[in-house]
């Protein structure tokens, strides 16, 4: 397996205390956001690689310096594969990008447009697009819902996605979550273009939702365009591999349709470091 999408976050440190709150509200209790390494690791023995992120976005107080993703992935630099993160909102975006690719290494580019508060087709954006589809950069875009209060959903809509790829068709881009509850536009998105994929990350528990999405997915004929991923912390892999392999489980005994069990187990072992040309 690889695990395409998983979290480091070091509380305190990287989120504020208004976001850890709003966060234990939304879950109904309290969130325990200060990951340690050792308990990383150990989630991650089934997965052959991980990719890794923080966040930043100054809008919903996230702020993961790339130094500090760097140096986490020390701790198993042959598995554990860090992306850096930028906010577009901040002035030297550009200069924060360049310091992460060239003198730390990154090779993966998190943006989260709802929680730090910018159009994803801002034209302020461009350059950012023309560097990493020259230096085969893929961008993970965190779509989709959340719970914080003061992120504007309208910059987290899938189709949104289908501008920037039709403006840099080389670009490699990964649609996290499906981009749920919107994942009919992530599919339609990832149908057009060769380049864009979905991540099934924190979907399976929700599950009425998951399956429709996955049946959605199978009559787009689209499922070879989902990459495995935990979410982290929120998910382990094993988890979620198990959570993803019960999809067909409520509807035994009736006569709604099944996910293909080939598809699902596609899904589970594809490698998503080669479909975004990190090999
Ligand atoms: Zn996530």
């Amino acid at each position: 397996m690889i695990d395409i999408h998983s979290h480091w976050i070091k509380y305190p440190g990287h989120v504020t205390d208004a976001f850890v709150e709003e966060a234990s509200i939304a879950r109904g209790r309290p969130v325990d956001l200060n990951i340690l390494p050792e308990d990383y690791l150990k989630a991650m023995e089934p997965v052959e690689k991980c990719v890794v992120f923080g966040m930043k976005a100054c809008l919903s107080g996230f702020y993961t310096p790339n130094e500090d993703i760097a140096a986490f992935a020390s701790y198993a630099p042959e598995k554990i594969v860090p992306f850096m993160s930028v906010d577009p909102t901040e002035g030297d975006f550009l200069d924060d990008f360049d310091h992460a690719y060239h003198d730390l290494n990154l090779r993966g580019l998190k943006l989260a447009p709802m929680y730090a508060g910018f159009d994803p087709n801002d034209r302020r954006l461009d350059a950012l697009y023309a560097r990493c589809q020259k230096l085969g950069v893929p961008i993970l875009y965190h779509m989709g819902t959340t719970f914080v209060r003061m992120a504007p959903l309208k910059y987290s809509r899938p189709f949104l996605i289908d501008e920037v790829a039709r403006r840099f068709p080389e670009l490699r881009i990964v649609i996290a979550h499906l981009g749920h509850p919107w994942e009919g536009e992530t599919l339609v998105v990832i149908r057009k273009h060769p380049h864009v994929w979905a991540d099934i990350a924190a979907i399976y528990y929700r599950p009425w939702q998951f399956y429709n999405s996955m049946i959605l997915a199978q009559e787009y004929g689209v499922t070879g365009k989902i990459l495995f991923g935990s979410d982290y912390p929120f998910s382990t892999p094993a988890e979620s591999a198990q959570g993803i392999r019960a999809i067909n489980r409520m509807v035994e005994g009736t006569n709604l349709p099944r996910i293909r069990e080939e598809s699902i187990e596609a899904i589970i072992e594809r490698d998503g470091l080669k479909s975004l040309g990190l090999r």
